[in-house]
């Protein structure tokens, strides 16, 4: 049995106006194995950590439990103390009765009953306790990246920069997430393909960066430093060491009705096929959900054509085991699907588009080869009404109850891109507030009000309508006009 000491902490008022402390330690103090518990204002003070040290000397202490703050706080001070004192500091347990009792919990005496529960625990965890010392184990200097979207690319790249190896593995056939959808980017205006394409290119070309695009995680085994991870490489039916991204099968392939995902389906790709222009890596892919050959054994085209011998429609997955001392995890985002906002007539209209749908419309490598026309005919609209936070600071349950931090500027560049292409167009934007934390953020929303005549209306659009005549109407109230 352990001879257990056990030290309750106030955190001032911070623990001591939730939970009542003498009572935590006159509870504790009948636990198996305590046999001293007391309580102070600040035990993380130098008067508290004295306490604690001649509480170890004088009661021969083998064990001690502090009920304080959360040991990411002051679990390093506490294993000090005790070690100063001689006592093995694995003997030392904290349980946390302030970030997950006083500060969570409003009423008095279940926050008490809380917190002896975490001091019994704590108490039990001690007792099985044994004196640890601390050493070293090696650690696997390579990195892995899951994800390969901005976020990722610059990870990797600066990784490699610091003189390691790194992984990137990439679900897409080709690195560079969203931001390869993106035709300018806020707060600059400047063009998304020229920041990233680059760093895409210095990617595959940096000999320390390794990319499995196409791939997915299997398996996370070991610990941090220590990881063995496997990876999924998937089939592309195409053998990346000959295909040399010419592209010549992806204009002969007979199935060209597949809907193309970096345009957002608005337009089509064939079945095998190369993302865009500027892919890393530049390797054509099929799509087995659209091949003829690998559906029904007919087809063959892209075989015939490849001079480089590259089709392989006998491709299987491979698994790919490797070892990491560090996982970055940057998987990003997805767009909110907008089936629960039937308001807003998505579904209905092919003139209502998603924020990322417009990134396309506006882009020279998108659909309409950067020509702002309406979906439906191809005309160009005359009126566009944008509508923010859908999704976004919704507490009904479709959406999501925070705001997504990015709406309210790509909006602006949005509005102000049209207005600087198309100055006949009138642009509305609805929004509940304009949310502009960052450098050059408002300034960058003034500049859509005042500079480029975008009109902001503080309030909502209920209900956006199909009419007869190809248009759409959009019911939207004023809440400063009073409309
Ligand atoms: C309409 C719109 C306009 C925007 N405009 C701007 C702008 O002008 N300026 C600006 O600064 N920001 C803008 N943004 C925000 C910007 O798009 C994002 O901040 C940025 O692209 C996020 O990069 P990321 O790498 O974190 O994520 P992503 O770009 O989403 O990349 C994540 C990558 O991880 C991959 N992945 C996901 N899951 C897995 C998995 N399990 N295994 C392997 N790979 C996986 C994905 O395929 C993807 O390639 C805009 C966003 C939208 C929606
Ligand atoms: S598979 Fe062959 S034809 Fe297709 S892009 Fe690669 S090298 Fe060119
Ligand atoms: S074999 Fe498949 S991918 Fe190749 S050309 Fe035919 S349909 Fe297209």
């Amino acid at each position: 049995m352990q001879r257990i000491g056990v030290f309750v902490c106030w955190c001032g008022s911070n623990i001591a106006a939730t939970v009542d402390v003498n009572a935590v330690s006159e509870a504790l103090s009948h636990e198996p194995g305590v046999v001293y518990s007391i309580n102070y204002q600040y035990m993380c003070s130098e008067a508290g950590q004295n306490l604690i040290k001649d509480a170890i000397r004088e009661k021969k202490l083998t064990g001690v439990v502090i009920c304080s703050c959360s040991p990411r706080m002051h679990e390093a001070t506490f294993l000090k103390a005790a070690a100063a004192a001689g006592l093995n500091p694995y003997m030392v347990e904290i349980a946390n009765i302030r970030e997950q009792c006083s500060w969570i919990h409003k009423d008095m005496p279940t926050a008490t009953e809380k917190a002896i529960i975490l001091g019994r625990a704590a108490i039990a965890k001690v007792q099985l306790n044994t004196p640890l010392t601390a050493g070293e184990s090696p650690v696997t200097k390579r990195a892995l990246v899951i994800g390969g979207g901005i976020a990722g690319i610059q990870t990797a790249l600066d990784i490699a920069e610091a003189g390691f190896e790194v992984d990137i593995v990439e679900k897409q056939p080709t690195i560079g997430g969203k931001m390869t959808q993106l035709d300018k980017t806020f707060p600059t205006l400047d063009c998304a393909a020229c920041i990233l394409t680059p760093k895409m290119v210095d990617c595959a070309q940096n000999e320390n960066i390794n990319i499995y695009a196409y791939s997915e995680v299997a398996e996370v085994k070991g610990f941090v430093g220590n990881f063995t991870v496997k990876i999924r490489k998937k089939a592309r039916y195409v053998d990346e060491t000959k295909c040399t991204g010419c592209g010549l099968c992806t204009e002969k392939c007979p199935q060209k009705k597949v809907p193309n995902e970096f345009n957002l389906g608005m337009d089509t790709r064939r079945a095998i096929y190369i993302p865009f222009a500027q892919a890393v890596p530049k390797i054509a892919t099929i799509d087995p959900d659209y091949c003829n050959m690998l559906k029904n054994g007919k087809c063959g085209v892209c075989a015939k054509v490849c001079t480089a011998g590259a089709i392989n429609y006998k491709q299987q997955d491979e698994i790919i085991e490797r070892e990491y001392g560090a996982i970055v995890v940057a998987t990003g985002y997805n767009p909110i699907k907008l089936d629960n906002f039937d308001e807003y007539s998505y579904s209905q209209s092919n003139d209502v588009v998603t924020p990322l749908e417009f990134e396309r419309l506006m882009n020279a490598a998108g659909p309409t080869n950067g020509v702002l026309l309406r979906p439906s005919d191809g005309k160009h609209p005359h009126t566009i009404v944008f509508v923010q936070c859908v999704g976004s600071r919704d507490t009904s349950g479709c959406g999501k109850p925070y705001c997504s931090k990015i709406c309210c500027m790509y909006t602006a560049k949005h509005a102000m891109l049209t207005r600087e292409k198309y100055p006949d167009t009138d642009v509305y934007v609805f929004y509940i507030d304009v949310r502009t934390p960052g450098k050059s953020f408002d300034e960058f929303y003034r500049r859509a009000v005042e500079e480029y005549g975008v009109h902001y209306i503080k309030g909502m659009v209920g209900k956006v309508t199909p009419r007869a005549d190809g248009k759409l109407s959009v019911q939207a109230s004023d809440l400063i006009a009073n409309e």
